[in-house]
């Protein structure tokens, strides 16, 4: 389906008219004074002032902004017992251990597999979700988005409605400017800080780190990462806004090259909305027997634009799918007393099937979204599968490389290991450590015993092991497996090596 290209000239998003009057929009005039964007990303930008409106989406998109920050915000306090010695934060990254802890879910850095299994998992979740209804990540779950509509809330609260911002855009500079510009933006900072101080909750004790920072006695480490998101989040929400999703997330760009006619996008029903007739005229229209479309030409649905399109153009890729301006014209069709859902879901199959007088035509079900479901469903099995069949305890072993072997005396060899043990366990096990595919070599542990090997819990413990092998014995490059056992529990683990001789 192809997309209109951003940097295309954009009509100028315009006042509603005041009820009972109509007003000409678009007129040559108006046209020729709109600035072409061309070329270059900085050029020709147009400040963005939404209106404000109500209706379906509106209120889901408040619905899930409250969810997404009360998430954001509070998850860092959940409490998890994780026993004596384990951190007591259900989700936390303890970059200083190398551990990544998700309530009941340990991971190691060994454990870095999974990450890239949940990479690969949530980017097949937005493959499917484009397949099935176009950009719904972008409309409703984005952080870009999910913050900007926080940040123009509190532009709304404190400035106005469109109207009002417009105006106060166009005087000069006052002391009710000034106060005004200066609240809001003294309350986007606390925003930015909120959301930054928020982030470095993450990585360490949040009831400590707070009261911490709170007596500036955090790392600096803590206090540069909430400067650095502070500065990011008040730049991408309060002043870049539909410029981060236009122009420099590559989003847009990817998933115009996934999605197909059958996926749901926001779209205008022109062959319901044209040819556009003001109120007044289209019912004389209607009685005299000429074609007069739904559409009124108000723009309220361009003025409600958060990313300033007109979606009358067809699909665009500036088009961010958040269903606002289908709120903004159900609101006009209402009080018309016409049909609403002139703007709403639909797919360009449906648009070209209605447009040849055929039928509507869903199809939900077909060849990528079922491979996408089944890719989903596999990989998120998978990971499943074993991340609960994984186990919690590791060996790996590394042969001594100078000397490899040693010639003893009587003329038996020895070789130098050291072995690595990992509990993953809350609690210090003891190892019992066997040798296997030379029954005739001997293991010795220095400075302990192959029955009992301890390892405290939660951590990474070395021993330096020596095998020994009679004189008789032909071992040159012999594969050996050290293998450990949790008497208690039966865990057991591996690592081969070669046994050096002469
Ligand atoms: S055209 Fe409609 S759905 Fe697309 S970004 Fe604008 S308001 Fe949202
Ligand atoms: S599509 Fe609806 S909101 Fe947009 S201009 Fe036409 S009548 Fe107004």
């Amino acid at each position: 389906m192809p997309l209109a290209e951003p940097t295309e000239t954009r009509r100028a998003a315009e006042p509603m008219p005041a009820p009972g009057r109509t007003k000409k929009f678009g007129t040559a005039a108006t046209r020729a004074a709109i600035p072409a964007v061309t070329g270059s990303l900085f050029a020709g930008r147009r400040k963005i002032q939404p209106q404000a409106v109500r209706g379906t989406f509106r209120r889901i998109k408040w619905a899930l902004l409250a969810v997404a920050l009360g998430v954001y915000y509070l998850v860092p306090f959940l409490r998890w017992d994780r026993g004596p010695g384990g951190p007591f934060q259900a989700v936390l990254l303890d970059l200083d251990r190398g551990r990544f802890y998700a309530f009941s879910i340990e991971l190691w850095p060994q454990d870095v597999t999974y990450v890239m299994g949940l990479l690969i998992l949530a980017a097949l979740i937005l493959f499917l979700m484009n397949a099935v209804a176009g950009r719904i990540w972008c409309g409703y779950l984005c952080p870009q988005t999910v913050w900007t509509d926080l940040f123009l809330a509190v532009e709304r609260l404190i400035e106005g409605d469109r109207r009002a911002r417009l105006r106060l855009d166009a005087a000069p500079w006052s002391v009710e400017t000034i106060a005004l510009r200066g609240m809001k933006h003294a309350i986007w900072l606390m925003i930015a800080w909120w959301t930054g101080g928020a982030w470095v909750l993450y990585f360490a004790d949040a009831p400590t780190l707070v009261g911490e920072l709170a007596t500036f006695q955090a790392p600096p480490a803590a206090y540069t990462a909430i400067l650095i998101l502070t500065a990011t989040t008040y730049g991408l929400a309060g002043h870049m806004r539909e410029q981060v999703c236009t122009f420099m997330c590559p989003w847009p760009r990817i998933q115009a090259a996934l999605t197909d006619e059958h996926a749901l996008n926001i779209l205008y029903r022109d062959d319901r909305g044209e040819p556009r007739t003001p109120a007044k005229k289209a019912a004389a229209r209607r009685a005299a027997g000429e074609p007069a479309g739904d559409c009124v030409d108000c723009f309220a649905c361009v003025t409600a634009c958060p990313a300033g399109i007109d979606i009358r153009d067809g699909l665009q890729m500036d088009c961010i799918q958040c269903g606002l301006c289908v709120d903004a014209c159900d609101a006009v069709m209402t009080r018309l007393d016409r049909p609403t859902g002139l703007i709403g879901y639909d797919t360009e199959a449906n648009r070209r099937s209605r447009a040849v007088g055929g039928g509507p035509v869903s199809r939900i079900v077909r060849p990528r979204t079922v491979l996408y479901a089944v890719l989903v469903a596999g990989v998120g099995g998978f990971m499943l599968y074993s991340l609960l069949t994984r186990s919690f305890t590791a060996l790996s072993v590394l042969h001594d490389r100078n000397p490899q072997f040693v010639t003893l005396s009587d003329g038996s060899v020895r070789n130098g290991f050291t072995l690595r043990i990992v509990n993953k366990r809350p609690a210090e096990r003891r190892f019992a450590l066997a040798l296997a595919g030379l029954p005739e070599a001997r293991v010795d542990v220095v400075g302990g015993v192959p029955d009992a090997l301890p390892v405290p819990a939660d951590a990474t413990q070395e021993f330096r092991v020596l095998v020994f092998m009679p004189p008789d014995a032909r071992a040159a490059n012999a594969p050996l497996t050290f293998r450990i056992t949790d008497p208690e529990t039966g865990e057991a683990a591996g690592a081969q090596d070669y046994f050096k001789a002469p």
